[in-house]
């Protein structure tokens, strides 16, 4: 059961609460090579990111937030450490949330200066807590994470600001599924999940399924990262399949067979390309690409749409229903004729 947690803005989106949890990304290149960076985030954009946070260095990357905005269509978080002007900056320049921890501002009034701005400007702010860089006076486990966390909120709750999104993301799933728990536990602002530095594509996928699986299955989780070391687009893809996995994004779902001796056709580059052709389709079909009727035809009777291949040819069927028996060359062609059909239903 998901938490309901509060509901917070931004941009154009909602965020908590019942809202459907949002796929982030960030982009990796440095901010102020404007052209670039517009370039990653329409990318990401067309490939299903719902928010894109930036990093902000200096004040050539807040200002550069300005042409980002105007030139795409998602919100933008920019993501600050320490320099609170750097924070005005990017307000002023536009960005939509801030990731901004106050405790490691030194003066508080630089942190009411942007809580102010952040409060004139309906903007959220991001407290994330990360383990490789807790306070120097607490050990690292994850009551710790928390406690490192408490002292941000509780500046910020002390400025009457509530307009907040938490995260506490490590490296270690154990350690980090933990520290979600316990402050969702003592908290109801919105959570941003992620397993950090996950990894690389294939061993960083497994990571961030393992734990942001469990979050999600416990509820916890209002928006998601999946941190990989690879090109953005592909922790968007992940993300996506992460969810679809609980039913909480719409897309249709592809389940392929692992391929035995009984496999007669050449099953593994026809699932492929089905695969890329879904990729940014919305509907929650359920679709399988099946080796042999021994165990397709079963499998099949479940998918909306269902391919059961055999000695060079194959069947296409629905719900269980042969609906045409197709030439191996012609399976991909004829299933996504069909597939077409479900699609604008
Ligand atoms: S569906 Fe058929 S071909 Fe595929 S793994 Fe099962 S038995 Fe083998």
């Amino acid at each position: 059961m998901r938490k309901l947690t509060k509901v917070i803005k931004i941009g154009d989106k909602l965020i908590g609460g019942t809202n459907p949890i949002l796929i982030q990304s960030m982009t990796n290149i440095k901010t102020s090579k404007t052209d670039l960076v517009i370039k990653q985030i329409k990318e990401l954009e067309s490939n299903g990111c719902d928010i894109i946070r930036v990093s902000i260095l200096d004040m050539d990357d807040a200002k550069s937030i300005k042409e980002i905005k105007k030139e795409t269509n998602i919100p933008i978080v920019a993501d600050i450490h320490f320099d609170y002007k750097l924070a005005i900056e990017s307000i002023n320049s536009g960005c939509d949330k801030i990731r901004l921890n106050p405790g490691n501002i030194e003066n508080i009034e630089h942190v009411k200066e942007v809580v102010n701005l952040c409060k004139e400007k309906s903007i959220p702010i991001r407290i994330g807590v990360n383990a490789g860089s807790l306070p120097k006076d607490l050990e690292l486990n994850a009551n710790n994470m928390v406690m490192a966390l408490k002292r941000h909120i509780d500046i910020l709750e002390s400025l009457n600001f509530y307009d907040i999104c938490i995260s506490l993301k490590a490296n270690d799933i154990n350690l980090c599924v933990k520290a979600y728990e316990l402050a969702s536990s003592m908290y109801n602002y919105p959570m941003h999940i992620g397993i950090t530095e996950a990894g690389l594509d294939y061993s960083g996928l497994v990571k961030s399924s393992i734990g942001l699986g469990i979050l999600l299955y416990e509820g916890i989780g209002d928006t998601i990262r999946v941190s990989l070391a690879s090109n953005p687009v592909n922790e968007v893809t992940a993300a996506k399949e992460i969810l679809s996995n609980f039913n909480l994004y719409s897309k249709p779902t592809l389940t392929v067979c692992p391929t035995c001796g009984r496999t007669e056709y050449d099953l593994i580059p026809i699932a492929n390309k089905i695969n890329e052709y879904i990729k940014n389709i919305k509907k929650p079909l359920k679709l399988a690409v099946m080796g042999c009727v021994v165990n397709g035809i079963g499998e099949a009777k479940y998918a909306d749409l269902a391919i059961c291949g055999g000695k060079n040819s194959g069947v296409i069927i629905s719900h269980g229903n042969i609906i045409k028996k197709v030439d191996e060359k012609n399976l991909y062609n004829e299933f996504i004729i069909e597939l077409n059909k479900l699609i604008k239903e």
